[in-house]
Parts: C-alpha cells; sequence; structure tokens
C-alpha cells in the first residue's frame, strides 16, 4: 500500500518505520527539511518533503495526519485541496471529538485514529519501531463512514503488533481524559510539588534518592508540554470532571491521614491495589476482550 505521513515527529516516524518494514511504500510531508531528511535517514519513510502536494505525485492510497492536535485540521483542509478523493485520510491526535467533527465536512473518506503509546520525547530523532506493540490503536468513524475504511485501518494497526479498538469519538475523549490526560496532569503536579515544597537540603537529597517509583510516576507529567496542553485545550470538560473527582480523593485521603484512620486507609490502598489489575494489564492469564476489533479486510487492494 502506499501511504503518506504529515508530520514526521515521534509519531508519524514511529508509524513510518514499522510500516516501511511492513513492506508499504511510505511518503513523508514535514515543515522542517531536516525533519524530512532524518526521516529518510531512519528508515521511516521511502522520501519525504515539505510540500504536501507531493502525496498526490506519489499516488498514496492513505494518509496519516501525524502533526501536533492543534494543527491536524488545518493540515486536512490543505490536503482536500490537492488530494485525490479516494484516499482515505486519518489522524493520531490524542483528543477525538472536535476533530471527527470538523473532518466530516472538510473530507467524507475519513477515519480518526489514536494509536495509544508514546514516549516523553519528541521529534523524529525519538521515533522508535515497535512502539505500538501490543498497545491498543482506536479508531473513531465517521456515522455515515464505509467499514472497509475501518478494515484497512484496522489491518495497518495490526502491522504494528497494535490492537485495534473502534468507539466513538466523544466515549473515547472521556476515557482517555482517565487513563491519559488526568495522568499528564496529576504527574506533572507531583513533579512540582517535590520541586517546589522541600528546603534545599531535603530537596537536593530527594533528587539524589529518586528512583524507580519516582521515575513511573513522573514519567508522563515530564513529557512534551505542548501535548500536555493540547490534551486541556481539546479535552477540556472531560479533563475538569476527571480532576474533580481526583479532588475529592485526594482530600479524603487527607482527611484519614489527619484523623489517623489507618484502617479506613488501609481498606482504601487495598481497593485501589484490586483495582490497578482491571487498567493495566499484569502477569497472569489473559484478561477478557474489551475492545470491538474491526473484521480483517483485504488491504491489498487499492481502496478507490
Ligand atoms: P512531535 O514529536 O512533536 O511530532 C510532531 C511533528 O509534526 C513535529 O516533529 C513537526 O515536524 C511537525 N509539526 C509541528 N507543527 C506542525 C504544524 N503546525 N504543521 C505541520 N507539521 C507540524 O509530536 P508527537 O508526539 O509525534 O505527536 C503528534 C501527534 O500524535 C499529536 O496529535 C498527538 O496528540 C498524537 N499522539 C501523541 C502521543 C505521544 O505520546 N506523544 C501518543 C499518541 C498520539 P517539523 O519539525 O518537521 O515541523
Amino acid at each position: 500500500m502506499r501511504i503518506g505521513i504529515v508530520g514526521l515527529g515521534l509519531i508519524g516516524g514511529s508509524l513510518g518505520k514499522d510500516w516501511v518494514a511492513a513492506g508499504h511504500q511510505v511518503w513523508g510531508v514535514s515543515r522542517n527539511l531536516l525533519s524530512c531528511q532524518q526521516a529518510g535517514l531512519v528508515g521511516a519513510v521511502h522520501g519525504a518533503s515539505t510540500d504536501l502536494e507531493s502525496l498526490a505525485a506519489h499516488q498514496v492510497e492513505v494518509v496519516v495526519i501525524c502533526t501536533p492536535i492543534e494543527a491536524i485540521v488545518p493540515t486536512l483542509r490543505q490536503l482536500a485541496g490537492c488530494l485525490s478523493p479516494q484516499v482515505l485520510v486519518t489522524d493520531v491526535g490524542s483528543v477525538k471529538a472536535e476533530i471527527v467533527a470538523a473532518a466530516e465536512s472538510i473530507w467524507p473518506r475519513f477515519v480518526g485514529g489514536h494509536p495509544m503509546g508514546g514516549t516523553e520525547a519528541s521529534g523524529i530523532g525519538a521515533a522508535q519501531a515497535g512502539l505500538f506493540d501490543q498497545r491498543p490503536y482506536v479508531l473513531t468513524p465517521l456515522p455515515n463512514g464505509d467499514p472497509e475504511w475501518v478494515g484497512c485501518l484496522g489491518n495497518l494497526a495490526r502491522e504494528l503488533g497494535a490492537d485495534p479498538v473502534v468507539c466513538d469519538p466523544l466515549t473515547h475523549d472521556q476515557a482517555v481524559a482517565w487513563i491519559s490526560h488526568l495522568p499528564v496532569m496529576i504527574s506533572a503536579s507531583l513533579i512540582r510539588s517535590c520541586g517546589v515544597a522541600a528546603e534545599e537540603e531535603v530537596l537536593t537529597l530527594a533528587q539524589r534518592l529518586a528512583s524507580s517509583g519516582f521515575r513511573d510516576t513522573s514519567r508522563v507529567g515530564g513529557g512534551n508540554p505542548e501535548l500536555g496542553t493540547a490534551m486541556a485545550q481539546f479535552n477540556k470538560s472531560a479533563l475538569l470532571n476527571a480532576l474533580a473527582t481526583y479532588q475529592q480523593q485526594l482530600q479524603d485521603l487527607i482527611g484519614l491521614i489527619q484523623q489517623e484512620d489507618w484502617g479506613a486507609l488501609h481498606q482504601l490502598l487495598t481497593l485501589a491495589q484490586q483495582q490497578r489489575p482491571s487498567f493495566v494489564s499484569m502477569p497472569g492469564p489473559p484478561m477478557a476482550p474489551i475492545h470491538n476489533s474491526p473484521a480483517p479486510a483485504d488491504h491489498s487492494r487499492p481502496l478507490a
């Protein structure tokens, strides 16, 4: 298949590496010529340019928009002026409702996407093969979209080792507010609290002693600030709702500790220990499937 990737950064570059390795023809577009050159050098594309129209020249069948969230709809508008109408377009934005609603009137052959993997780094230098292996890959089709488009993108997701999950954009945004956007805000607040609260001597020792626990809990808060800001901007109400619930949880914890109610605190921590495996798969027997994978479709033939 001939695939175009717009925005050669962490996600665009990582997708490109796996699809090149899977035997697809991958053509990239990015604003910065250096990103284009580096993407070629690291094997994320067969060729790349700063010109969106180059994708039409390469007769791509699928275009994946991998720019920052705020640039996705403007990029789709630009693409609409130069792609043939048979091209299937998707994106990788971490928020879906606003993008999918706008896409409907710009490019009817659109399916929203969100591969659920990443690192705290950004840019093409951070791209890595296998980033989405065994991760969910969300697909949010338009109400009147052809199921074959979801089938095609589901197959491309499976070639990354990912597990396609089909859902509606609003439910996606509410779910990721809890498990992705809230953790970013909590983790950033944790880092800030440690940074501002302690005396100089204590802070210096804390920084020296910080080990695996702090590394795990601070990872997402120490990531790309542009992405964190866009998550809040484009998923404001769901994130505020999650933050309010979290604030209440913190308040309850503070109350239990002030009252020295160690029994209740132990019970709360036990509940948290029991709930964690339902979010994060743990070693042991496989959990019941909770996803709705699209049926495999033949993408060896053109979509037109
Ligand atoms: P990134 O590493 O910063 O890559 C984005 C690339 O897009 C940049 O390298 C940049 O390349 C290009 N770009 C920047 N502004 C642009 C603009 N206005 N128009 C066109 N291209 C532009 O960011 P990322 O982490 O890959 O995130 C990209 C998308 O993936 C976002 O929509 C994000 O929500 C989504 N996502 C991220 C993660 C994650 O954990 N990071 C996970 C899943 C999905 P140039 O230097 O060439 O301009």
